[in-house]
């Protein structure tokens, strides 16, 4: 792809290093951005510059949050009885949207891959472990059950069981659930529409 202009050039190398992005999807968006007014183009920097300075992980749930804590912590309406344990924060907005659910949540940031050499130090498992054990900031003798909403993937399913068993070593009385089947297996939380979500959450069964 050489031809273009240096500035050009560093533009399509960083597009085309998003997610789902190839080549030339690329050329397409730094054409269009190149096309588009200064202003419109200079919003897009400046909203990818403020996500980078102003969003931090939450201390409690590890969800993105703009302050110490994320905005579902913060709201003393959620039921601090349970925790939906998830792989990323984009699963939290998945299962939000289906406002079946009115918990808390903890945001693993992965899901356990020996293969790719992701252990349990390398997520956010202990952090869990210590929030319902009472050692962590906010956490809460109060959860009674823990939903392992990692995805149904082999990495996802791997991740549940051994969190499961780690938990019930630790606190036997917890009730433990995993999402119902009828997510597409293999597939991603976030990719699923949140009728499915909300059926599988609805659904849930305990391991
Ligand atoms: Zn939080």
């Amino acid at each position: 792809m050489s031809g273009y202009a240096p500035p050009v050039q560093r533009l399509v190398t960083e597009l085309s290093k998003l997610p789902g992005i190839g080549s030339r999807t690329a050329q397409r968006l730094a054409f269009h951005i190149m096309r588009a007014p200064a202003q419109d183009a200079l919003a897009l920097a400046d909203a990818i510059r403020e996500v980078k300075e102003k969003i931090r992980l939450c201390e409690v749930c590890f969800n993105l949050a703009d302050q110490t804590r994320c905005t579902i912590c913060q709201d003393t309406r959620r039921d601090r009885s349970a925790i939906c344990v998830v792989e990323e924060s984009s699963d939290v907005i998945s299962i939000e949207r289906t406002h079946e659910y009115h918990g808390l949540y903890h945001v693993l940031g992965g899901a356990l891959s020996p293969m790719d050499g992701v252990d349990p130090d390398d997520i956010k498992i202990a952090e869990l472990y210590a929030r319902v054990q009472g050692s962590a900031p906010d956490s809460d003798e109060a959860v009674r059950e823990i939903i392992l909403a990692t995805n149904p993937t082999t990495t996802g399913e791997a991740t549940a069981l051994h969190i499961a068993a780690e938990l019930r070593a630790r606190r036997p009385e917890l009730t433990l659930t995993r999402l119902a089947s009828g997510l597409p297996v293999g597939a991603d939380l976030e990719y699923a529409d949140e009728v499915t979500v909300g059926k599988a959450l609805a659904g849930r069964r305990t391991v």
